[in-house]
Order: structure tokens, then C-alpha cells, then sequence
């Protein structure tokens, strides 16, 4: 039985979101060794955890009987420190950096609202947007999948609440320029969202224009460079003005004690934060000069192969058939159908990835 008149019309229309491909799933179905499984699907950190962020989680386990601090205060204070923004300027958010946005779209979305999605990007923006009762503008590409500022520009109007912007961009790895985004922060009478889960990799960051525009809103992640996906941590950085009224609406305790004590010390290992940044400079550097496809230049965890004239289903298969996880792209709007997004690796894992290419070219009619 389903019920559909009972589930608000908008969520009916939505479409579910599309995670990568987990190892369980792919073992099944191609009968491998769970074990044998190279998972570069979904941009986690193949170092595994910091091994001080894993002590963390231990010594807070015996004290899970205890609400945590409202507002995360031991993690803001060491996100102050690590941003050099204050704290009255950060919000720890929970589940991960997605809870930030549903918190943020609950806070700010009246039905009816604008919100501009330049595209091929991360698909929770509009899921988050749409389900609190905006309407999605979505912006086309440059022909080099770069965002078109002037065609996001172009639909900013009186209804725009936030102009969302991906940088280092997932799927394509690619950073929106500081004047591109200044550009935009002051073409609206809205918000911009610039979301830096990737920011540790790429070469800048866009922290120190919080103090310079009241509009502006960054969304960071422990997931990805601090290797702390399964926690479901993130932060939010934002204007004072911001912080206060959100703080109102967030779900109450949304960082849990550990997931908290488990990010401050994250964040005091510098010494695996940065052999994380050094492996995946050097790796996708080395998957860029190998695979024998087109490799859009990334400052990211993982890079955007085109296999065309090759189609990306036939070449994620491929791959997915030898054990290696990557994420087909046609899910992302605007990405086309010869798109394949892959994570960077360990340089044994890169190896086999650029043998995977190589042996997908093979077994097609290229030469
Ligand atoms: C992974 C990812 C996130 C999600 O971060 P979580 O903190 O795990 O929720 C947000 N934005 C982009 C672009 C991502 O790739």
C-alpha cells in the first residue's frame, strides 16, 4: 500500500538522492571478495581515520549517558582556532555538513523562494531547497563545465534566498575564482552558500571574506580530508547576525559528545591532515597523467574522467567488474553520459585504476 496524498506534493516530485556504490552491494552482484574491493565512489579518505580522532571516540564512549554541549562549544573553539574566524561567526552542524543546509533551509526558505543551483553539482542543495518549499533555478555550464557567473548572475532576482556555489566543485574539481564569487555576493540581495567541503585540497580558501560580506555562508565537512565520514560531522561558517537565528531553529544537540571530541582532535593531528593533503596532491597528479581519457584538472579528492566517445555506464561497469568502486555521473544534472568521477586513492589503488582505463579502452573499438 502507498499513501502518496498523505506525503507533502513536493517531496512526492522529488527524486531520490543517488549515494555511490556501496562495497555490499557491488560483492553481491559481481560475486567478489568484500575484501578485494577498492571503494572510490564516494571521496571518503582511504587513509582510514586520524588515529587520535579514533582515541577520541573511545575515552568519550563510557560517557554517551550525558547531553552534549548545546552549541558544541569545545569544537568551535577549535574550529576558531583552525579558521582563524570567532566563534561567534561558527556553528558545528550534525548530521555532517547536509545537516547544516536542512537547518539552514528550514531557517531561511518561505514557499515560494528562489534558490540558483549551477550545475553539475552536489544534488542535496536542491533536495534541502526544495523539501522547506523553494523553487530550484538551475544554471547550464560553461562548455568547459566551469560555472557560467554571468547566466548565474542572469537569474538572480528579487525572490533569490541563496545562491549555492560548490568549490572545489563535486563533481568536477574545480574552484570558483575569489572574484567570481565576490562578483555574485554582491549581485544579490540574498545569501551565498559556497560550500568548501573539499577546501583542505585545493589551493585557497574563501574563510576570510566572512568578515567582509554579511551575506556569505561556508559549508565545511569532516569527512573528507579528516577521514571522519561515518561520524557525520561538519561546520558551518557564518555572519554573527546568521548564527544567532539559526541557532534557534537547529535541531537541538545535533553533534553528538564524541562525534565533537572525536573533531577537536582531528583537528589537532596535523600530522594526518597533511600526509591526507600530500598522498592526494600526488595521486591526482598521477592518475591525470595516466588514464588514457580526458582528466579535468581537479583540486579536489578525486578527479572527472570523459570517457567519451565512450559512455560512462559501459566504463563504470567495467571497472565495477574488477572490484573498483567509481561514480558514474549521468545522476548529476548537466553531466552528460560520459562523466566518471573517481576518488584518489593510495598509489597501489591508482595503479590499479589506470590499468582498469587502459584495459576499458582495449575492449573497445578505440585504439
Ligand atoms: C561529501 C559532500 C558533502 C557532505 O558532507 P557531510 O558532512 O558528509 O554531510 C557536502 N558537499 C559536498 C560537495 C560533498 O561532496
Amino acid at each position: 500500500m502507498s499513501r502518496p496524498e498523505l506525503i507533502k506534493d513536493v517531496v512526492n516530485s522529488i527524486a531520490e538522492y543517488v549515494p555511490g556504490k556501496s562495497i555490499e552491494e557491488i560483492a553481491k552482484k559481481y560475486g567478489i571478495n568484500p575484501k578485494e574491493i577498492i571503494k572510490l565512489g564516494s571521496n571518503e579518505n582511504v587513509l582510514g581515520p586520524s588515529p587520535k580522532a579514533v582515541e577520541a571516540l573511545v575515552s568519550t564512549a563510557s560517557k554517551v549517558n550525558i547531553y552534549p554541549s548545546a552549541d558544541a562549544c569545545e569544537l568551535v573553539e577549535a574550529l576558531s582556532v583552525y579558521t582563524g574566524l570567532p566563534t561567534g561567526n561558527i556553528c558545528a552542524s550534525g548530521p555532517g555538513m547536509d545537516g547544516l543546509l536542512d537547518n539552514l533551509m528550514r531557517v531561511l526558505i518561505e514557499p515560494g523562494d528562489e534558490v540558483v543551483i549551477p550545475t553539475p553539482t552536489f544534488s542535496y542543495y536542491e533536495i534541502a531547497a526544495r523539501a522547506n518549499g523553494a523553487n530550484a533555478i538551475h544554471v547550464a555550464p560553461e562548455e568547459g563545465l566551469e560555472f557560467d557567473v554571468a547566466a548565474i548572475k542572469e537569474v538572480i532576482t528579487d525572490r533569490t534566498k541563496v545562491v549555492f556555489l560548490c568549490s572545489p566543485n563535486n563533481p568536477t574539481g574545480m574552484l570558483t575564482s575569489e572574484e567570481d564569487v565576490c562578483y555574485l555576493l554582491e549581485s544579490t540581495n540574498g545569501l551565498v552558500f559556497v560550500d568548501e567541503a573539499y577546501v583542505e585540497f585545493a589551493d585557497s580558501n574563501l574563510s576570510k571574506l566572512l568578515l567582509e560580506y554579511d551575506n556569505l555562508i561556508i559549508g565545511r565537512t569532516f569527512s573528507k580530508a579528516f577521514g571522519l565520514a561515518g561520524l557525520r560531522l561538519g561546520y558551518g561558517l557564518m555572519p554573527e547576525w546568521l548564527k544567532s537565528q539559526y541557532m534557534k531553529i537547529a535541531t537541538p544537540f545535533n553533534v553528538s559528545f564524541p562525534a565533537v571530541m572525536a573533531g577537536v582532535a582531528a583537528l589537532s593531528d596535523s600530522e594526518y591532515l597533511g600526509k591526507s593533503i600530500s598522498m592526494t596532491v600526488e595521486g591526482r597528479k598521477f592518475l591525470s597523467d595516466n588514464i588514457p581519457f580526458k582528466v579535468y584538472e581537479s583540486q579536489a579528492n578525486f578527479i572527472l574522467v570523459d570517457v567519451s566517445p565512450l559512455i560512462a555506464r559501459d566504463v563504470s561497469e567495467s571497472l565495477m567488474k574488477k572490484g573498483i568502486i567509481v561514480r558514474d555521473c549521468r545522476s548529476f544534472k548537466n553531466a552528460g553520459e560520459s562523466l566518471i568521477r573517481v576518488t584518489v586513492g593510495t598509489r597501489e589503488q591508482n595503479e590499479k585504476v589506470v590499468s582498469a582505463f587502459e584495459e576499458a579502452t582495449a575492449g573497445s573499438n578505440l585504439i
